[in-house]
């Protein structure tokens, strides 16, 4: 048999088991390479969270692969060609990906390695549902979820594929080491984010069976309560390709009989994939509005809010817990996303994009699709949005969400030892029983950074404005 050397260039798949491109390898000689892109624009360059959960994927990568992957940084171009030809490379493989910045350069690359002869394959590999073919019968994309969703799901989903076998695995001697990729940042605060989490793909599949087995039980209503552990944690190992969405959505369906909450976990499944296909046929929205209307939205500039935003010092107890797990761990529960989104674009009036290059930074699943649709969905100006008028309050949110105040209390500790009935609104308390509980409003913890029913009532002006002008 004729040996052949398949490269395979990691992305957005850092796995081995259900890697539609890496079968390609199957019995052949395999170069394993990762490329750190230096030429990509600065809006799509990683966040410094996500830098550090790569950092960690790869190094679990290297090991499955039995210490062989050929770490690179700087032109694909360039770096693959020079490959190609130092090893002799038959064919190259990628997953498609679909973010906007990738589509023309995929292309350039494919045609050129093509051009020298070698056989280029890009199977489908980070989504259940092509986005280029999750389209309307008229080929136009959908914009609401509901039937994009209903349509998707009546297509073939693929069963899981196993790891392939190499024959061998080669690497490049003169390769990085991961750590000259420089992606740890010089503080601790990477590592301490990191003790919740364990990136790979043994860590994916761990998080998954724990999410079976402990979570999906109750999902439906459980997924809403930040302090219960029924949501899955599985984002940032999704974003990365540890595990693919087809993974994850055959082990809910076969766990056991599928139940409301079983369909309910592959809607939210659905929702990721309905982001990517909304990203892919609106590449724009990244920075503009989907929908028009709101590029007059009398947004307004406060960096003294923002701040106090993004550092959780807001004086409101459930934005300032999310803000600050955001920081502390590099995740937050969707629930509370909500309510931290709906509190800086409606009751701070600060622009969508301003909290999602935050999250961007600091999220370790950020991910270019969900947070830009998940973003427009709060601000009110996406596909299928929230309607504007529908302003979440921190308080009562925070009493329906976190009932026992064990979210609350965990991430602001300071206001532990107030009781309940003041823990949402702590400026509410008197005076004796705020003394008692060790909180002074203003000092150990901040007095509100605006007034909800004056802030309430600027957001509907506002928004106002735009129905006058439309
Ligand atoms: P689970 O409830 O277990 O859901 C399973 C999977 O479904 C998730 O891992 C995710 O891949 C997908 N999913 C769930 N909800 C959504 C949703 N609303 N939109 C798209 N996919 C979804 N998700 C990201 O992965 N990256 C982001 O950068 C991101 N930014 C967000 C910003 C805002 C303002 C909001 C409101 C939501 C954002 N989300 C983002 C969506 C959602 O909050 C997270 O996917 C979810 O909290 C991840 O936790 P989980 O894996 O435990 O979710």
């Amino acid at each position: 048999m004729i040996r052949k050397t398949v490269l395979h260039w990691f992305r957005q798949d850092l796995r081995l088991k259900d890697n539609p491109a890496l079968m390609a390898a199957e019995g052949q000689c395999l170069l394993p390479v990762f490329i750190q892109e230096e030429e990509m624009p600065d809006l799509y360059r990683p966040g410094s969270a996500s830098n550090v959960w790569l950092h960690h994927s790869l190094q679990s990568l290297n090991q499955s692969l039995q210490g062989n992957m050929s770490l690179y940084k700087g032109n694909l171009l360039t770096i693959l060609q020079s490959l190609v030809e130092q090893f002799d490379i038959d064919t190259v493989t990628w997953n498609a990906c679909y973010d906007p910045w990738r589509q023309e350069q995929d292309k350039i690359i494919q045609e050129a390695l093509e051009g020298r002869g070698v056989t280029v394959h890009v199977p489908e590999g980070s989504t259940l549902w092509d986005p280029r073919r999750a389209v309307k019968g008229d080929g136009s994309p959908y914009k609401v979820f509901t039937p994009f969703y209903k349509n998707a799901v009546q297509t073939h989903i693929r069963q899981s594929l196993e790891a392939p076998r190499f024959q061998e695995i080669l690497q490049d001697s003169s390769a990085l080491s991961l750590d000259e990729l420089g992606l740890l940042p010089e503080k601790r605060w990477g590592a301490r984010m990191m003790e919740a989490w364990d990136p790979g793909e043994a860590g994916a599949q761990a998080a998954l069976e724990h999410f079976l087995s402990k979570g999906l039980d109750g999902y439906k209503e459980g997924r809403n309560y930040p302090a219960k552990r029924h949501a899955s944690r599985l984002s940032p190992h999704l974003h990365f390709g540890e595990i693919s969405p087809n993974q994850a959505w055959q082990a809910a369906l076969q766990h056991r009989e599928p139940d409301e909450n079983t369909y309910c976990f592959l809607s939210e499944i659905g929702w990721r994939e309905f982001s990517h296909s909304l990203l892919y046929h609106f590449p724009e929205m990244v920075t503009e509005n989907l929908q028009k209307k709101f590029d007059a939205f009398p947004w307004v500039t406060d960096k003294k809010a923002l701040d106090a935003w993004k550092q959780g010092q807001t004086g409101y107890p459930i934005v300032d817990a999310g803000m600050r797990e955001l920081w502390q761990t590099g995740y937050m529960h969707n629930r509370v996303r909500m309510i931290v989104g709906s509190f800086l674009v409606k009751n701070l009036l600060i622009h969508w994009q301003e909290g999602a290059q935050w999250f961007w930074d600091c999220l370790v699943d950020a991910d270019m699709a969900n947070n830009t649709a998940s973003w427009q969905w709060i601000a009110g100006c996406g596909a299928d949005a929230a309607p504007y008028f529908r302003i979440f309050n921190p308080v009562t949110q925070g009493q329906k969400f976190d009932p026992e105040g064990t979210y609350i209390k965990k991430y602001v500790p300071e206001l532990a030892d107030l009781p309940l009935k003041y823990l949402y609104a702590p400026w509410e308390a008197p005076h004796l029983l705020l003394r008692g509980a060790g909180v002074i409003i203003g000092e150990t913890y901040p007095s509100p950074v605006v007034d909800l029913k004056l802030s309430r009532a600027r957001a509907l002006d506002a928004f106002h404005t735009l129905k006058a002008n439309a």
